[in-house]
């Protein structure tokens, strides 16, 4: 049993999952643990009430990474994180070893340790693993569900004929680049949802923004890009362009599409991006 003080939180509609087994089961690992469940409406009022009433030390997700960003946006860095994949996106899990099993997340708890990772300010926005402009946000905004890679692989074969490029200028403080791209990714993970690896010099926790531009390329080379991505190598391709940076700002003057954590954005012709100050605590898998 886990002794401290524990809020469990568990969104009773995501990933089309009956959470009541596991519920069952956290109440086995947790022994001093208080369960909500999140509502359609007016989560922050109701969940920032009961955490302040029950003072936890850690609270439970029983979610994916959206319940996970809502938390971080209400309370920053404040409590300690379980994560358990119950999500209809749980790409956080890839990024912290955390397994994609439900039940085996819940049995591993107990060996799992804390670690501080970072979190994004994009504009006034919290990104906590990935954003893109241009071509998956194009593709993602008619989408809301996860459908495995090869459901999204035929969506982007279906959706190849908005594949575009756009114009970017990067502004890093003591140098503007200026570069068209199909897809510029903002990541804090490395991972897409897929199990894609889309920044594999990146690190979680390393105080430091990844941005990796693909410059434009023959749709020929789509198969050469995913077994790249397959295999953590997709920044050794000739057009892909990888950057590590603290801050910068993106104009997006041709205005291409632009999604945060899987959420599409309005009014991005400019974003400002920059790492939070304050890393957030959660339990993860051995690395
Ligand atoms: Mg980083």
């Amino acid at each position: 049993m886990i002794t401290s003080k524990t809020l469990a939180i568990v969104n009773p509609v995501s990933g089309g999952v009956d959470k009541d087994p596991y519920v069952k089961k956290v109440k086995e690992v947790f022994e001093n643990v208080h369960i909500i469940y999140t509502k359609e409406n007016d989560n922050e009022v109701f969940i920032k009430k009961e955490v302040s009433d029950f003072s936890p030390e850690n609270i439970v997700i029983l979610g994916g990474d959206g319940s996970l960003k809502l938390l971080v946006d209400f309370f920053g860095s404040t409590y300690n994180y379980y994560i358990l994949p119950l999500g209809s996106a749980n790409g956080m899990c890839n990024e912290l070893n955390i397994p994609k099993n439900p039940e085996l997340a819940i049995s591993s708890l107990k060996g799992f340790t804390i670690r501080g990772i970072n979190t994004l300010k994009l504009n006034d926005t919290n990104c906590i693993h990935l954003a893109d402009f241009g071509f998956n946000a194009d593709i993602i905004k008619d989408f809301s569900d996860t459908r495995g890679m090869w459901g999204y692989f035929l969506l982007y074969l279906k959706n190849l004929y908005k594949f575009k490029s756009y114009k970017f200028i990067i502004d890093v403080g003591d140098k503007k680049i200026a570069i068209k791209s199909v897809m510029l990714v903002i990541a804090n993970g490395k991972f897409y949802g897929t199990g894609l690896e889309v920044n594999p010099l990146g690190s979680i926790d390393d105080n430091l923004v990844d941005i990796i531009v693909f410059k434009p390329f023959s749709l020929f080379k789509i198969p050469f890009l995913l077994i790249k991505m397959l295999f953590g190598k997709v920044t050794t391709m000739s057009f892909v362009k990888h950057y590590q940076i603290q801050e910068c700002t993106i104009t997006n003057p041709d205005n291409a599409p632009f999604q945060i954590d899987g959420e599409p954005q309005k009014n991005t012709s400019k974003v400002h991006i920059c790492v939070n100050k304050n890393k957030v605590n959660i339990y993860s898998g051995n690395q």
